[in-house]
Formats: structure tokens, sequence, C-alpha cells
């Protein structure tokens, strides 16, 4: 499979030299774009199931405001654009409307099917071997202990509890999987950075959940979980890093970003902790990585996040 990060990007700074920021509140609503001539010939081209079972893509019915403040410029270089996705006819008006609110993420015409209509816990694997052997694609959810992975987890399939199951005795060091839809997987992987844990344990964690990301063959992107409401710890750029390093898909989602509160320690608010570990990580990535902000507690980037999957999971499904 192509790595989505290597593949070559638009330089649209070539197209828009005059207004070199866009901006992520213009984003309320994720508008489909019709394929242009050449597009939709390459859409023929591919021997597509999807494009005849598919439906139109969903459009976030509510319109969480995000607060003045938090909106982010991005410049277009930052931007991911999907592969198989031209945006050399856009204007910067018409690119606004395609890229998914409170991210740097642009809408492909891969981005369908992305409702969560069932959600089951299916297996606690100890290794990279033991988990599923069916094929579907998967997402998997990564971050330190309390990011807020559990009660993401819980939003994205709008099951108040189902995330309780990885935290169970003696799964909580698993590789846990929900089949979404009968058609894709929700990973949750263990928690890293928890203080109590043995040193041993820790080492052991991390081997594992390396191996998985190195080995699992239908590994469609990690989803790294960053807590925005508290300046980048070392251990999560590290973990950034890493994943940069080893060329392993990766999204970045920043978790609690309703929480605007300054804070003592660098008072940062959430978009501009954002900001900070897009520069810090910069060097590590190729191509910008897709990264979207979400809070738990107002399902902001909630159907945006459903979206990215969609997108990925259906261009990986075709390549
Ligand atoms: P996990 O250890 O990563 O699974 O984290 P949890 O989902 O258990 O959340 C850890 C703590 O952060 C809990 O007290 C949650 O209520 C809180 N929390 C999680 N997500 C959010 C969020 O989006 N906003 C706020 N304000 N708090 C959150």
């Amino acid at each position: 499979m192509v790595m989505l990060h290597q593949l070559p990007r638009l330089h649209s700074s070539i197209f828009f030299t005059k207004t070199p920021f866009l901006y992520t509140h213009f984003n309320l609503l994720p508008k489909p774009k019709l394929p242009t001539k050449t597009t939709s010939t390459l859409f023929s081209a591919l021997n597509s199931t999807l494009s005849t079972t598919s439906e139109p893509i969903p459009i976030p019915t509510h319109n969480l405001d995000i607060p003045e403040e938090t909106h982010v410029p991005i410049s277009i270089e930052k931007l991911f654009v999907p592969p198989d996705t031209d945006v050399s006819s856009d204007t910067p008006a018409s690119l606004s409307t395609r890229i998914l609110k409170g991210s740097n993420i642009v809408l492909s015409k891969y981005a369908r099917d992305a409702q969560v209509s069932q959600a089951d816990f299916v297996k606690s694997s100890v290794d990279t071997q033991a988990c599923p052997s069916d094929g579907l694609p998967e997402f998997a959810l990564v971050g330190r202990s309390n990011v807020g992975k559990s009660s993401l987890l819980n939003s994205i399939v709008r099951r108040k509890k189902l995330a309780l199951t990885s935290k169970k005795p003696g799964k909580t060091q698993c590789i846990n999987h929900f089949r979404i839809n009968d058609s894709w997987y929700l990973v949750d992987l263990p928690g890293y950075g928890y203080a109590a844990a043995p040193h041993e344990l820790r080492i052991d964690w991390e081997k594992f959940t390396k191996d998985y990301f190195l080995n699992r063959s239908t590994l469609v992107s990690v989803f790294l979980l960053i807590d925005a409401s508290i300046p980048a710890k070392k251990i999560d750029l590290e973990y950034a890093s890493w994943l940069g390093e080893n060329q392993v898909p990766m999204t970045l989602v920043f978790t609690k970003c309703d929480k605007r509160k300054k804070k003592k320690n660098g008072g940062k608010r959430p978009e501009e902790n954002v900001n900070d570990f897009q520069e810090l990580i910069r060097g590590f990535f190729q191509t910008a990585p897709p990264w979207i902000m979400t809070s738990s507690v107002t399902n902001q980037g909630r159907d945006e996040i459903l979206l990215h999957m969609a997108q990925l999971r259906n261009y990986w499904l075709k390549h």
C-alpha cells in the first residue's frame, strides 16, 4: 500500500500566492465537490463497487460553532490533501469549503459511508499475530493515559460505555478490536506514559505496540491523541516523531478542545497548543500530517473524524 503521507502533494503556493491562509472557521459545512472531468474519468476508471453502493457524503447537521478564538489559520502547504484528490482548480474560497471544520483535512471524493450504525467489541489480543485476520481495514487510537481516549471512542460510536470494555482488568494492556458496521475496526491500544506502571511493563507495551504499527498490514492510520488543553509533552512528541520517522500513517487528534481556561503552566489556549505541536514535529514528516480538534464534551470533531476515517478507508480499499 502506498503510504498516504508520502504521496506527492500539490504545491498550492503556486496557485495561491496572494492569499496564503485559509481559515478553518469558513468550513461550516464540508460540501462534496463534484468531480471535475479529469477526476470523474479517473474515478470511473477504478473498478468501483463503492460508487454504486455508497450514500452521498453525509454533512454534519449540527453546527458546532467553535468560539471565535479557536479558529486556526492554516497555510495551504499545511493542508492534508488526501491522495487522488485534485485541488488545482480550486480557488481559496472553494477550497475552504472542502476543509473539515477544526482541522487541516481536505475532503475527498472517498468521504462516504461515514455513519456508525453498529459497534461491537470483538477481541482483546496480546500481540499483532493474535489480531483478527479477516482483512478489514482498521484505525488505531493511541495516546497518553488520561488523554480522553475512552471518551472519544464512546463519542465516535455514540455508545456511552463501549470503551469500558478495554478498561476491564486484563484488557488495558491489550490490542482491543471494535468492529464497526461489520466492515471496519476501531482499535484501542494501551495508553502510554502511565507513571504508575512498572518500568519493565512499559518497555513491553512499547515493544508490542511498535510491532503492531510496523507489521499490521490492515492498519490504515494511527490516530494519535494529544491533549490540547496543556502544552506539548515530551513523550507525545517522541511518539509522534517515531511514527513520522517510521512512515506510519498518522492523524493527530487533539482532545479536550473545550477546555478554554488559561492554565498556570503555559497558559495557552487549545489552538495555540495545536499550532505549537505541529511546529515541534514538523521536521519528522515529509508532508503535514492530518490533524483535527475534538472534544468529547461538546462532540466537536466527531463527524469530522468519521468523514476523515471514511475517506482514508475507502481509498485504502481501492488500492
Ligand atoms: P483515557 O484514559 O485516555 O481513556 O481517558 P478518559 O476518556 O477516561 O478521560 C480522562 C479524563 O478526561 C476523564 O476525567 C474525562 O472526563 C476527561 N475528558 C475526556 N475527554 C474530555 C474532553 O473532551 N473534554 C474535557 N473537558 N474532559 C475530557
